[in-house]
Protein backbone atom coordinates (compact mmCIF):
# COMPACT_ATOMS: atom_id res chain seq x y z
CA UNK A 1 0.00 0.00 0.00
CA UNK A 2 1.48 3.27 -1.04
CA UNK A 3 1.19 5.99 1.40
CA UNK A 4 1.91 9.53 1.85
CA UNK A 5 2.72 12.03 4.46
CA UNK A 6 1.53 15.79 4.04
CA UNK A 7 3.08 17.42 7.03
CA UNK A 8 2.50 21.47 7.97
CA UNK A 9 1.08 23.60 10.98
CA UNK A 10 -2.15 23.89 9.74
CA UNK A 11 -2.66 26.62 11.46
CA UNK A 12 -5.38 27.14 10.23
CA UNK A 13 -5.93 24.90 7.14
CA UNK A 14 -6.10 26.76 3.65
CA UNK A 15 -7.66 25.67 0.59
CA UNK A 16 -4.23 25.42 -0.40
CA UNK A 17 -3.44 22.51 2.10
CA UNK A 18 -6.55 21.24 1.16
CA UNK A 19 -5.72 21.45 -2.79
CA UNK A 20 -2.82 19.46 -1.67
CA UNK A 21 -4.35 16.90 0.38
CA UNK A 22 -6.65 16.21 -2.71
CA UNK A 23 -4.24 15.81 -5.13
CA UNK A 24 -2.28 13.25 -2.89
CA UNK A 25 -5.13 11.51 -2.25
CA UNK A 26 -5.83 10.78 -5.54
CA UNK A 27 -1.83 9.21 -6.06
CA UNK A 28 -1.33 7.52 -3.12
CA UNK A 29 -3.31 4.41 -1.48
CA UNK A 30 -3.49 6.42 1.85
CA UNK A 31 -2.48 10.23 2.77
CA UNK A 32 -1.26 11.21 6.94
CA UNK A 33 -1.83 15.14 6.99
CA UNK A 34 0.84 15.50 9.95
CA UNK A 35 -0.14 18.44 12.31
CA UNK A 36 3.28 19.44 13.40
CA UNK A 37 3.79 21.52 16.62
CA UNK A 38 6.84 23.68 14.86
CA UNK A 39 8.96 25.28 17.45
CA UNK A 40 10.72 27.91 15.29
CA UNK A 41 7.20 29.36 14.72
CA UNK A 42 5.51 32.37 16.80
CA UNK A 43 2.97 31.72 19.47
CA UNK A 44 -0.02 29.62 17.21
CA UNK A 45 -3.99 30.98 16.53
CA UNK A 46 -5.08 27.68 17.18
CA UNK A 47 -3.78 24.73 19.55
CA UNK A 48 -2.97 21.10 18.48
CA UNK A 49 -6.30 20.07 19.51
CA UNK A 50 -8.58 22.56 17.63
CA UNK A 51 -6.13 22.31 14.21
CA UNK A 52 -6.76 18.56 14.42
CA UNK A 53 -10.69 19.22 14.52
CA UNK A 54 -10.57 21.57 11.63
CA UNK A 55 -8.40 19.32 9.68
CA UNK A 56 -10.48 16.31 10.40
CA UNK A 57 -13.78 18.33 8.96
CA UNK A 58 -12.09 19.58 6.17
CA UNK A 59 -11.22 16.02 5.22
CA UNK A 60 -14.29 14.02 5.88
CA UNK A 61 -15.51 13.47 2.43
CA UNK A 62 -12.03 11.80 1.65
CA UNK A 63 -11.92 8.45 2.79
CA UNK A 64 -8.54 7.38 2.30
CA UNK A 65 -7.06 10.30 4.23
CA UNK A 66 -6.35 9.97 8.17
CA UNK A 67 -5.04 13.23 10.70
CA UNK A 68 -2.14 12.72 12.98
CA UNK A 69 -0.11 14.85 14.94
CA UNK A 70 3.81 15.02 16.10
CA UNK A 71 5.67 17.13 18.43
CA UNK A 72 9.15 15.88 17.47
CA UNK A 73 11.15 15.22 13.73
CA UNK A 74 9.21 14.43 10.52
CA UNK A 75 12.18 11.70 9.77
CA UNK A 76 11.15 10.34 12.96
CA UNK A 77 7.62 10.18 12.77
CA UNK A 78 8.21 8.94 8.78
CA UNK A 79 10.05 5.57 10.07
CA UNK A 80 6.12 4.55 11.51
CA UNK A 81 5.16 3.86 7.98
CA UNK A 82 7.28 1.59 5.70
CA UNK A 83 8.39 3.23 2.42
CA UNK A 84 5.73 6.09 3.43
CA UNK A 85 6.97 9.45 0.72
CA UNK A 86 6.74 12.96 2.49
CA UNK A 87 4.15 14.79 -0.12
CA UNK A 88 4.43 18.72 0.13
CA UNK A 89 3.20 22.07 -1.76
CA UNK A 90 5.69 24.31 -3.44
CA UNK A 91 4.44 27.95 -3.92
CA UNK A 92 7.19 30.00 -5.02
CA UNK A 93 11.14 29.74 -5.36
CA UNK A 94 11.41 30.72 -1.40
CA UNK A 95 9.37 27.32 -0.55
CA UNK A 96 12.49 25.24 -2.80
CA UNK A 97 14.99 27.03 -1.11
CA UNK A 98 13.32 26.07 2.22
CA UNK A 99 12.26 22.70 1.56
CA UNK A 100 15.25 21.75 -0.59
CA UNK A 101 17.43 22.25 2.73
CA UNK A 102 14.56 20.37 4.97
CA UNK A 103 15.09 17.67 2.66
CA UNK A 104 18.81 17.38 3.11
CA UNK A 105 18.67 17.19 6.99
CA UNK A 106 15.40 14.61 6.62
CA UNK A 107 18.06 12.41 4.39
CA UNK A 108 20.75 12.66 7.32
CA UNK A 109 18.10 11.55 10.01
CA UNK A 110 16.21 9.11 7.29
CA UNK A 111 18.01 8.33 4.26
CA UNK A 112 15.14 5.97 2.75
CA UNK A 113 12.73 8.64 3.63
CA UNK A 114 11.89 10.27 0.19
CA UNK A 115 10.29 13.93 -0.34
CA UNK A 116 7.56 14.91 -3.41
CA UNK A 117 6.47 18.19 -4.43
CA UNK A 118 3.05 18.77 -6.30
CA UNK A 119 3.12 22.32 -7.70
CA UNK A 120 0.50 24.52 -6.26
CA UNK A 121 -2.73 25.61 -8.23
CA UNK A 122 -2.00 29.32 -9.59
CA UNK A 123 -5.17 29.94 -7.55
CA UNK A 124 -3.74 29.10 -4.15
CA UNK A 125 0.34 30.29 -5.07
CA UNK A 126 -0.56 33.44 -2.54
CA UNK A 127 -2.13 31.26 -0.21
CA UNK A 128 -0.48 30.31 3.40
CA UNK A 129 -1.72 30.27 6.82
CA UNK A 130 -0.60 33.47 8.20
CA UNK A 131 -2.46 35.18 5.53
CA UNK A 132 -5.81 33.52 6.42
CA UNK A 133 -4.85 34.80 10.12
CA UNK A 134 -4.00 38.42 9.23
CA UNK A 135 -7.35 38.12 7.06
CA UNK A 136 -9.44 37.01 10.13
CA UNK A 137 -8.47 39.40 12.18
CA UNK A 138 -9.18 42.31 10.26
CA UNK A 139 -12.50 40.72 9.72
CA UNK A 140 -12.17 39.91 6.13
CA UNK A 141 -14.35 37.46 4.37
CA UNK A 142 -12.67 34.36 4.39
CA UNK A 143 -14.79 32.30 1.52
CA UNK A 144 -11.86 31.17 -1.12
CA UNK A 145 -9.15 30.99 1.60
CA UNK A 146 -10.81 27.98 4.13
CA UNK A 147 -12.54 25.17 3.58
CA UNK A 148 -16.39 26.34 4.32
CA UNK A 149 -16.52 23.62 7.18
CA UNK A 150 -14.23 26.02 9.15
CA UNK A 151 -15.35 29.53 8.70
CA UNK A 152 -16.75 29.94 11.45
CA UNK A 153 -14.43 28.70 13.67
CA UNK A 154 -11.52 31.15 12.44
CA UNK A 155 -13.62 33.98 12.67
CA UNK A 156 -14.92 32.81 16.45
CA UNK A 157 -11.20 32.64 16.91
CA UNK A 158 -10.20 35.86 15.56
CA UNK A 159 -13.21 37.61 17.11
CA UNK A 160 -11.95 36.38 20.43
CA UNK A 161 -8.31 37.73 19.87
CA UNK A 162 -9.66 41.00 18.50
CA UNK A 163 -11.33 41.65 22.29
P1 LIG B 1 1.88 27.70 5.82
O1 LIG B 1 3.10 27.93 4.99
O2 LIG B 1 0.60 28.12 5.16
O3 LIG B 1 1.99 28.12 7.27
P2 LIG B 1 2.34 24.96 6.54
O4 LIG B 1 3.60 25.21 7.25
O5 LIG B 1 1.24 24.34 7.29
O6 LIG B 1 1.67 26.19 5.86
O7 LIG B 1 2.62 24.20 5.18
C1 LIG B 1 2.51 22.85 5.01
C2 LIG B 1 2.74 22.48 3.56
O8 LIG B 1 1.69 22.99 2.77
C3 LIG B 1 4.02 23.03 2.93
O9 LIG B 1 4.53 22.03 2.08
C4 LIG B 1 3.57 24.18 2.09
O10 LIG B 1 4.40 24.40 1.00
C5 LIG B 1 2.20 23.67 1.65
N1 LIG B 1 1.32 24.77 1.34
C6 LIG B 1 0.93 25.74 2.16
N2 LIG B 1 0.11 26.59 1.53
C7 LIG B 1 -0.01 26.13 0.25
C8 LIG B 1 -0.70 26.57 -0.92
N3 LIG B 1 -1.43 27.69 -0.90
N4 LIG B 1 -0.60 25.84 -2.04
C9 LIG B 1 0.15 24.73 -2.05
N5 LIG B 1 0.84 24.26 -1.00
C10 LIG B 1 0.76 24.94 0.13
Amino acid sequence: MSIAICPGSFDPITLGHLNIIRRTAQIFDKVVVLIMLNSSKTTPMFSIDERVEMVRKAVERFPNVEVDTSEGLLAEYAKKYDGAVIVKGLRAASDFEYEFQMNLINKKINPELETMFLTANEKYTFLSSSVVREMARYGADLNGFVPCEIIEEVERKAQSWRH
